[in-house]
């Protein structure tokens, strides 16, 4: 208990030293509580060797609920004010989570989305002067790919602060992450990420689930350094399984995780499949996917085929793969109608030779 309470101290004593001592002295006089009051009467080249024993003891004197309030003012320093640009599905999502951890949320979108917005205590901007005027500390994109380079070009950036942190959550990283370096001023700083999932797939919690960052550009001082955290804190806290990549890296991964997951639940609801009265393990597997990756925008899907390099060698593959299993199939089917061609081996059974 003690060890915790001292570290703690350590931890906020250089930006705030402030806040773990007693009032400072009122003006003309000193407080009880007054470090000049407290030393008053003491020789005044006291022997070095007592002086820790006295620090001891002003350690000791700190208030009961000094933990809590250290907690509490680090939590503080913990709460961002968060602009979502694009409060459609995932935007949306992210916010609910955003909310309940405290942070301030401000929203923008094409679509008027006040009346939402309101339930989870954001502001909803329909001008993004406005929005912007408001100084968030994050501005996070979250609108569809697609859209992306539009949207970013229609925010008034002059009007925010000069090293505001710029996330995007798109669910590719590359194209971003070189819109984003290419169109900000080179004071703001930039984080690329990818939950790496969505309102479906993560609706028990964010508990286990990867969420993939890039710290592209942030500025070499405490306070970006630590806002940047504090936002990747967010995602921390909620127990995703956090994990730095490059946007390339992220980008051939995404290929095979994501891009042939959604082409094969694509594929797989053109099929129009059903729940049957004998369903396997395995089947309602193939049912969730269709689930899971059809209740997400076709524009996204779109998106990921669009805007990752990688997608088209493996939409080629899948083909070459099927083909690849239809072809075994098919070389079986015809080595057995060769036997029967060539070598008359499967005649069926004449009537007369059963009977016997
Ligand atoms: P989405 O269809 O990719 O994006 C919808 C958002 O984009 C809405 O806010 C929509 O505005 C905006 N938008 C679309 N076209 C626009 C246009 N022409 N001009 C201006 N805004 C436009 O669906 P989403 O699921 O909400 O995804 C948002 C972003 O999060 C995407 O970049 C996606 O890749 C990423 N992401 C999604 C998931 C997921 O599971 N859904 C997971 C990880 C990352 P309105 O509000 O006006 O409709």
């Amino acid at each position: 208990m003690l060890s915790s309470s001292t570290s703690t101290l350590r931890l906020h004593q250089p930006t705030r030293p402030h806040r773990r001592h007693p009032p400072a002295p009122a003006a003309g006089g000193a407080t009880h509580l007054g470090p000049s009051r407290r030393w008053r009467g003491h020789p005044p080249a006291a022997p070095l060797r007592a002086r820790p024993q006295r620090i001891r003891a002003l350690d000791a004197a700190q208030p009961f609920d000094y933990e809590t309030r250290a907690a509490g003012l680090l939590e503080e320093r913990q709460r961002l004010k968060i602009a979502i640009v694009g409060f459609g599905n995932f935007g949306q999502f992210l916010a609910r989570t955003f909310a309940r951890q405290g942070h301030t949320l401000l929203a923008h979108s094409r679509t008027d989305h006040s009346a939402l917005a309101a339930t989870l205590g954001a502001s909803f901007f329909t001008d993004p002067h406005d929005l912007c005027e408001c100084h968030p500390d994050v501005v996070l994109l979250a609108t569809s790919i697609l859209s992306a380079e539009a949207v970013l070009r229609s925010l008034p950036v002059h009007r925010l602060r000069r090293n505001t942190l710029f996330v995007d959550v798109l669910s590719v990283k590359e194209f971003p992450r070189n819109l984003l370096l290419s169109s900000l001023p080179p004071d703001f700083d930039v984080i690329c990420t990818h939950p790496m999932f969505g309102p479906e797939s993560a609706r028990d919690g964010w508990d286990g689930l990867p969420f993939v960052f890039d710290k592209v550009r942030v500025g070499d001082c405490p306070a970006r350094r630590a806002r940047a955290e504090a936002f990747l804190n967010i995602f921390e806290r909620e127990g995703c399984r956090m994990v730095e990549m490059s946007c390339a890296e992220h980008d051939a991964h995404a290929a095979e995780t994501q891009f042939l997951t959604h082409t094969v639940g694509r594929m797989l609801a053109m099929l129009e499949l059903q729940s049957t009265p004998i369903n396997t393990k395995g089947y309602e597997t193939l049912l969730r996917l269709v689930d899971n990756t059809c209740s997400d925008s076709f524009d996204l899907y779109n998106g990921l085929f669009m805007y990752n390099k990688n997608s088209t060698e493996l939409l080629n593959r899948l083909e070459w793969a099927m083909d690849s299993v239809k072809k075994k199939l098919f070389d079986g089917l015809h080595d057995v109608l060769r036997k029967q061609l060539f070598e008359g081996s499967a005649q069926p059974p004449s009537t007369s030779n059963v009977r016997k």
